[in-house]
């Protein structure tokens, strides 16, 4: 083992995101079978905040 933790050395490996089947994007957990990107698996609802700011299109 070298010192600390190596960069990316936890992020080889197995993939826990897929793509998500409700917003497409890959933020679907498998492990945890929730999306984060919005919210599939954890409610029917898409997961929204106040504080997301979508970008308008003029
Ligand atoms: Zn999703």
């Amino acid at each position: 083992m070298t010192k600390g933790t190596a960069s990316m050395g936890k992020k080889s490996g197995k993939k826990n995101f897929i793509r998500c089947r409700r917003c497409g994007e890959p933020t679907y957990h498998i492990t945890k079978k929730k999306c984060s990107g919005c919210g599939f698996g954890n409610s029917t609802r898409m997961r929204t905040y106040s504080w997301i700011k979508k970008r308008k299109r003029n």
